[in-house]
């Protein structure tokens, strides 16, 4: 891997590129996974790369759903892998959840792979594929019978629209951690959270350590209260916003 100086003003954003690389040098990240990577990228810079309020309350809706579901599952890809194993680690376990590997660019190596890289991280992987979610063409529709296929919520990082309507017709709640606003997979979900995936995910963590102790009616709540298209609306203003300011410093 190339070294990238600490003092570098892009510090994080090249480290996660080199972690991309070296995930698909490993086999665990597909080539397209660096073009989705950087069209998260681009949304990333525009939203200023912090992590806004309206994706704090996205987190927040979507912790409480996770500590209030029966079966909830964490769907990994080649890019959430390298991105943030320890997190996905943490986060499974204090939620309850199961992780579970599903990807668009499937072989069978791949699969292996990426659940060989998990594990090293500490955490079970499912990896069956032997269930099917009906109505999906893709690979994605392949999936675990003691996992995804049986999930009542999922949390999808960098999820494909397609994959996101299809969960939503077997009945299970759908959060969605997508840096993009106007995705298909930003409008489909319960629960969108527009962050990057690296902040998004220690921040929930860091809620679930907390909300793990409310009971269910203060989960009930936050998940009563919350409104996703006001979410989506929330992040195109701030977007907008920010770069009037930006145009205005010019
Ligand atoms: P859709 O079908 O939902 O309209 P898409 O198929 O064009 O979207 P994909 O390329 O399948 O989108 O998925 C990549 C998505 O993941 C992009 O929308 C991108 O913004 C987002 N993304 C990429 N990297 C990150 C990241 N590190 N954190 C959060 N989101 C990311
Ligand atoms: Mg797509």
């Amino acid at each position: 891997m190339t070294e990238i100086p600490r003092t570098h003003p892009r510090y994080l954003s090249l480290t996660m590129r080199e972690r991309l690389v070296e995930g698909v040098r490993l086999g665990v990240t597909a080539m397209q996974g660096l073009i989705a990577h950087g069209r998260g990228e681009a949304f990333d810079y525009i939203l200023g790369e912090k992590t806004r309020d309206f994706a704090l309350k996205a987190e927040r809706a979507a912790v409480a759903m996770m500590l209030l579901a029966k079966h909830p599952v964490i769907s990994v890809n080649g890019n959430a892998a390298v991105l943030v194993p320890a997190d996905i680690a943490r986060l499974s376990k204090v939620v309850g959840a199961k992780v579970e590997v599903n990807v668009f660019h499937y072989s069978p190596e791949r699969v292996e792979k990426i659940k060989n890289y998990l594990e090293k991280f500490g955490m079970e992987v499912l990896t069956a594929c032997d269930a099917v979610l009906e109505g999906l063409e893709s690979a994605r529709r392949i999936v675990d019978s003691r996992g995804i296929y049986v999930a009542d919520v999922v949390l999808v990082p960098l999820e494909d629209g397609d994959r996101c309507e299809i969960l939503k017709k077997h009945g299970k709640k759908v959060i969605a951690i997508d840096l993009n606003p106007l995705s298909r997979t930003s409008r489909m979900a319960d629960i969108t959270i527009v962050d990057n995936i690296v902040r998004a995910l220690p921040n929930m963590v860091r809620m679930a350590e907390e909300m793990k102790e409310w009971d269910r009616e203060g989960l009930e709540k936050i998940v009563e209260r919350y409104d996703n298209s006001e979410v989506l609306a929330e992040a195109v203003r701030e977007i907008k916003e920010h770069l009037e300011k930006v145009a205005d410093e010019f």
